[in-house]
């Protein structure tokens, strides 16, 4: 059997409508992690449709109860044909972002798949299921071309992943001997653009924090008080906009890189940043001057106001309000520290004169950055995969824009982490009417069938003696 056999048997997987299938039965699962009251539902998703699509294939699995209390549960899955092969790490997840019913479209609904064109609308359609869905079932082509994979598998799927991956660290450092790996492979996450196939090494991290202005409890009427009072609004404004400029350039300058790395400048060369139909269109004028667009979103730090609140937006009444709240984010690179952004705010707000402006860590952990080299052997190695299956040569993007919990994956259990994501950025993940692309789900069909099946070939990063010998 061969390379072209794999492909083809994940092609007309798709074609033949099975992995639609998979994903509107997946959908169907209403796997919403941040609704206590779907909590057994994490549960179904993992024993009901995981681990027996898992089991098809040869795989052992075990549930595992998260360490952290009220947190959904885990699969730790394995598939050992030799330990002298080399080894993946998987990961998918398997809860989804609430459903948001009321708001989708009408004709649709989170909890069915329903095609539109090349579109297939659902919730988890594009963030996680039908992600994984797509890693599981080209494996399993591959297992049928070759009869065997030629490398051993272990499979790690978490239903927290929306929620901040509770306990994945925790339960990584825990089981680090029993997920030991040569080098991690995963999707999540948009594509450069839909047309595309991308490879990205790491992820920007996230941290969320929260600017308060608090001067009195309860509202006192504009007419009587106004001139009087100072408004936390205006306050906050002002706050705000000593941040980050009309232009979006930001302000507070501590919260920022040094500098872009001359390796990660020189890939990102090779991903511009080109929206199509359906994405919105860029705001040149928005940003850091001077920095191409690739690198604003995949090289640079950023911070954005997500909400901003003051009295009652949805029923204004003559008074000058008592607080005002907004909701930010800081998304940054590799190479920034964390710890160091609060602290960096709390200076700038001071120094600008903005003491009375409270700053809170709106929640607990936050996500790490993280990148491999784009110098890994592993990353030609999967680059030249994927241009070999799809004629196209990827774009390899030092991360994400977004954020992912890889640093479980690539700090914790020190792997090379790869990540080939099956969606697009217009894909409303986390809004109304997600949905993927019918295109970009046969396409990465073909993609995971040819990396998997080069995965169980001699000619591997993880077995360089093989090509000495
Ligand atoms: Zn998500």
């Amino acid at each position: 059997m061969t390379r072209e056999s794999a492909i083809s048997k994940a092609t007309v997987y798709y074609d033949e409508g099975r992995l639609l299938e998979d994903i509107k039965r997946r959908v169907a699962i209403r796997s919403e992690s941040q609704i206590p009251a779907s909590r057994a539902h994490l549960t179904t998703y993992l024993s009901e449709e995981i681990a027996p699509a898992l089991a098809s294939m040869g795989f052992t699995s075990e549930l595992i109860d998260n360490p952290v209390e009220g947190a959904g549960p885990m699969l730790i899955a394995e598939r050992i044909e030799d330990e002298h092969l080399p080894t993946v790490l998987t990961y998918g997840h398997g809860d989804v972002i609430r459903g948001l019913e009321e708001q989708w479209r009408s004709g649709l609904s989170p909890w069915d798949l329903v095609q539109e064109g090349d579109r297939y609308y659902g919730r988890g359609a594009a963030d996680n299921k039908g992600q994984h869905s797509i890693n599981m079932a080209a494996m399993a082509s591959v297992l049928q071309a070759r009869g065997r994979l030629g490398f051993n598998v272990k499979v790690l799927m978490e239903t927290g992943e929306e929620l901040g991956s509770p306990g994945l660290r925790a339960v990584c450092e825990r089981e680090r001997e029993r997920l030991k790996a040569d080098v991690f492979i995963a999707s999540d996450g948009p594509r450069l653009n839909a047309k595309r196939p991308t490879l990205f090494l790491g992820s920007r991290g996230a941290l969320n924090v929260t600017l308060t202005v608090r001067f009195r409890e309860g509202a006192n009427h504009s007419g009587n008080w106004g001139g009087l009072l100072a408004n936390p609004g205006i306050v906050l404004a002002h706050a705000l906009a000593s941040i980050v400029s009309p232009e979006g350039k930001v302000l507070a300058r501590e919260i920022l890189p040094q500098s872009i790395a001359d390796s990660v400048r020189k890939a990102l060369q090779d991903c511009p940043v080109e929206p199509i139909e359906g994405e919105p269109s860029v705001d040149d004028w928005w940003g850091e001057p001077g920095l191409s667009r690739a690198e604003k979103v995949f090289g640079w730090n950023t911070f954005e106001v997500l909400a901003f609140r003051t009295g009652n937006p949805d029923n204004p009444v003559n008074a000058i309000p008592g607080h005002a709240v907004a909701n930010c984010q800081i998304r940054f690179v590799a190479g920034t520290d964390p710890e160091a952004l609060v602290p960096a705010l709390r200076r700038h707000l001071d120094a600008q004169g903005f003491p009375m402006v409270q700053l809170a860590l709106s929640r607990k952990s936050f996500m790490a950055a993280t990148r491999l080299d784009p110098a890994n052997p592993w990353v030609r190695w999967a680059a030249q995969s994927i241009e070999r299956s799809t004629g196209i040569r990827p774009a390899v993007l030092p991360n994400l824009g977004g954020s992912l919990p890889n640093e479980c994956f690539a700090d914790v259990l020190g792997l090379p982490t790869l990540w080939v994501p099956h969606s697009y950025a217009g894909c409303s993940q986390h809004a109304p009417d997600e949905h993927v692309l019918g295109s970009i789900l046969r396409e990465g069909m073909q993609i995971m069938a040819g990396l998997f099946w080069d995965l169980g070939e001699k000619d591997t990063p993880a077995r360089p003696s093989a090509r000495a010998a």
